[in-house]
């Protein structure tokens, strides 16, 4: 049993029985790998796109849906010189877990070696939840313990599961907010068992027409439910990391400004999420590259009390500007690279809320209907 995790039992009667049980011995390195991805100024690149999501993106550029030219991508994407000064994680899909250099060296290694970590999406995806309005939940606990536990021995140091929730007239049910809730909380108690710090994903998606208010309210009881679930599976939030939505109008309301975000998403966090986990890395969600940035920026220049980091984990607000330049062709790789190193920059200045606007390029709208990972 780590030092602090007995200090946290003896200090608490309650932890006795069933919270000794669990992942006492990997309680210090989870805290510490979750301290680590929010260290301030970095933050996560999400390149863990299934093998038919990644296929849309490179059937946008023309090119073929191969395991060469997705090693390419990847390849393109975590050799971008100078990347490693924003990043401290990378989401990786099991393929790309496994997957080399073109010279033989496992992407893993490469990263750690830059002082990236690794982590992996284990969910399989979404499934309709039977009886409601075209709600879902994510489906991936069978065997799921013993998939982190060989995730662990090849390099991974955290994972990732996304939970989605929409909001329509009677949107979230509280059958779908708690459906998901669970399956979370099952989630992150199987990685920390095996060594993973969790990254827990409830995204609300921004589909429709709703004001920012409505945003706020359902993502304040997703939030709510999410760490009350969270707390009675065990889960050492120490050890963990939210990955949700920014509070937003719907994607059909009028938009408002980066400052009423940053005030509404602050707000929704402060309700919701204990001090106790260290980092919220936000996803991006359909929002411009510059949006994305801006946004976050505004969240770290407001006065107002943050006990977390707050950081990105954005996947399209980091990747659709580079794969448009990049286009599969190997002469665009430099100019590619540099276009990721200017996104992943102005990103690590807005989680220092030192942001000026100078990124030098937007990619516009990224919004996708009803968005699939
Ligand atoms: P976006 O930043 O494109 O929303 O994706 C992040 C992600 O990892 C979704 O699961």
């Amino acid at each position: 049993m780590s030092a602090y995790w007995g200090k946290y039992a003896a200090s608490n009667p309650q932890s006795k029985g069933a919270h000794q049980k669990h992942a006492c011995w990997k309680c210090d390195e989870l805290i510490r790998t979750a301290k680590f991805i929010g260290t301030p100024g970095k933050g996560i690149l999400a390149a863990d796109e299934s093998t038919s999501t990644i296929g849309t993106r490179l059937q946008s550029i023309n090119v073929e849906n191969t395991e060469a030219n997705r090693q390419a991508l990847r390849e393109m994407l975590f050799t971008a010189p100078g990347i490693h000064q924003f990043l401290s994680g990378v989401i990786m899909y099991e393929e790309t877990l496994y997957q080399k250099t073109l010279a033989g060296k496992p992407f893993v290694k490469l990263l750690e070696e830059m002082g990236v970590m690794t982590g992996i999406k284990v969910d399989t995806g979404v499934v309709p939840l039977a009886g409601t309005n075209g709600e879902t939940t994510t489906q991936g606990h069978d065997g799921l313990g013993a998939r982190c536990k060989k995730y662990y021995e090849a390099g991974a140091r955290f994972a990732k599961w996304r939970a989605v929730l929409k909001i329509g007239h009677t949107e979230p049910s509280e059958l779908g907010i708690q459906q998901n809730a669970q399956g979370l909380a099952r989630y992150a108690i199987l990685c920390q068992e095996n060594g993973l710090v969790p990254i827990v994903e409830p995204e609300v998606l921004s589909d429709g027409t709703h004001d920012i208010r409505k945003c706020a309210e359902v993502t304040e009881r997703v939030l709510a439910a999410c760490y009350k679930a969270l707390n009675d599976q065990h889960v050492l939030l120490e050890g963990t990391l939210l990955k949700p939505n920014m509070v937003t109008p719907g994607s059909e309301a009028p938009k408002v400004s980066c400052d009423i975000i940053a005030k509404f998403t602050v707000r929704a966090l402060q309700r919701t999420v204990p001090p106790a986990v260290p980092a919220v890395m936000f996803l991006s969600g359909g929002q411009s590259e510059e949006e994305a940035t801006v946004n976050l920026n505004s969240m770290n220049a407001l006065q107002t009390l943050k006990p977390w980091t707050l950081s990105f984990s954005y996947g399209r607000a980091l990747q659709s500007s580079v794969l448009k330049t990049w286009g599969g062709e190997k002469k665009n790789w430099v100019a590619a690279q540099r276009v990721l190193y200017n996104r992943a920059k102005a990103n690590s200045e807005a989680v220092l809320g030192k942001y000026k606007g100078d990124s030098g390029g937007d990619s516009g709208n990224l919004f996708v209907k009803d968005y699939k990972y």
